[in-house]
């Protein structure tokens, strides 16, 4: 296990800054998942990382070493990529235990550690098979396994679970956070689904144009979000973004709720509401619409829970609101988020 550092990386490829002056630290046994919209550069990062490909400036620090221009094999890493390459035709034990019998590893090691890998990602009855005959999470954590086997450094995985169903997905995710929980290796995560990122990370880079645009908890991104690019990318659906002169308002949609819902004596901002449509989810409801009244005409979306009794009016305009606490402001001209001013969350009393 190590510490991961990257310093003041950039990679430019001849005219195109894929990543521009990253620096950010990865603490030992951390699970930090890299955030971003495709071409933001993370998979860029994860390789410079990986030593696959080189930083045009920087440098990139493992346990105590500089690792910059270290080959791949030289780092002590293991990589699970979405494709996991697993050989077809040597079975689950032999796919396991490959990186050892390339290094001359003898027999009897090579078996404690297949057993011990297999053993904590719940495959010891399957090692006599062969990967066709597998699930793609059984697949997913044979790779995991392999890796494992080499005792790594630092895990990274890019988007390793971009190819299993929506719900395998779910339940690889599970996997994959007990395990690491169990493991406590260091890993770096590369994912889009913001989803993932939430149910994963200890902590998440949100990613843009190559830049890092956060880094934070799950919930510190999710409810103080650096940005209006954080804000937005992060949440389904995501804040509502309502612009007030030089800055802009923002406010979840589990947060933008009728006014009748707020206890009398509340702090609370009223913001009319004039509703188009109901989407029913199960759980809750979404309400599309736009803000009226004295705000500007903005589109934006209020989610009740279906247990709250609302009968929505299509059409005309309603009080809806924010409790104060929940509201976050943010420099129009900059996209950057303004300090939240006074101290209102000993009176916040939203009843949903
Ligand atoms: P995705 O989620 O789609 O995989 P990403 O965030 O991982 O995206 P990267 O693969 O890191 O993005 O790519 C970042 C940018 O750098 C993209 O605009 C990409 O086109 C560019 N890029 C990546 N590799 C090269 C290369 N070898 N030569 C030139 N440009 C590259």
């Amino acid at each position: 296990m190590a510490r991961l550092e990257i310093r003041q990386v950039s990679k430019i490829f001849t005219d195109h800054t894929a990543v521009s002056d990253v620096s950010l630290t990865v603490n030992d046994g951390e699970f930090l998942v890299l955030l971003g919209p495709s071409g933001c550069g993370k998979s860029t990062l994860l390789r410079m990382i990986a030593g696959l490909e080189l930083p045009t400036y920087g440098d990139i620090v493992i346990g105590d070493r500089v690792a910059t221009r270290l080959q791949p094999k030289d780092r002590n890493i293991a990589m699970v990529f979405q494709n996991y390459a697993l050989y077809p035709h040597l079975t689950v034990y032999e796919n396991i235990a490959f990186p050892l019998r390339v290094r001359g590893t003898n027999s009897k090691v090579v078996d404690e550690k297949v057993q011990w890998a297999a053993s904590l990602v719940g495959l010891n009855k399957l090692l006599k098979r062969k990967p066709r005959q597998m699930s793609g999470g059984e697949r997913q954590r044979t790779a995991l396994a392999r890796s494992l086997v080499r005792d790594p450094d630092v895990f990274l995985l890019d988007e390793p679970l971009s190819n299993l169903d929506a719900k395998l997905r779910h339940s690889a995710r599970e996997e994959l956070r007990q395990f690491q929980d169990r493991v406590g290796v260091t890993s770096v995560y590369v994912t889009h689904d913001q989803v993932e990122a939430m149910g994963l990370g200890d902590r998440i880079v949100v990613m843009q144009s190559g830049t890092v645009r956060q880094i934070g908890s799950p919930e510190e991104i999710y409810l103080h979000p650096a940005d209006t690019f954080v804000a937005t990318f992060m949440g389904s659906p995501p804040m509502n973004l309502v612009p007030q002169g030089d800055i802009i308002l923002g406010f979840r949609p589990e947060n933008f709720l009728p006014e009748s819902n707020f206890a009398s004596g509340s702090e609370i901002t009223r913001i009319a509401f004039r509703m188009h449509r109901v989407e029913y989810l199960g759980g809750d409801r979404l309400l599309y619409g736009h803000v009226s009244g004295n705000l500007p005409e903005t589109p934006v979306i209020a989610r009740i829970p279906s247990s709250v009794a609302y009968a929505p009016v299509v059409g005309s305009e309603v009080p809806f609101a924010v409790a104060t606490s929940d509201l976050r402001r943010f420099d129009t001209a900059s996209g950057k988020a303004l300090p939240i001013t006074g101290s209102f969350s000993e009176r916040r009393v939203a009843h949903v």
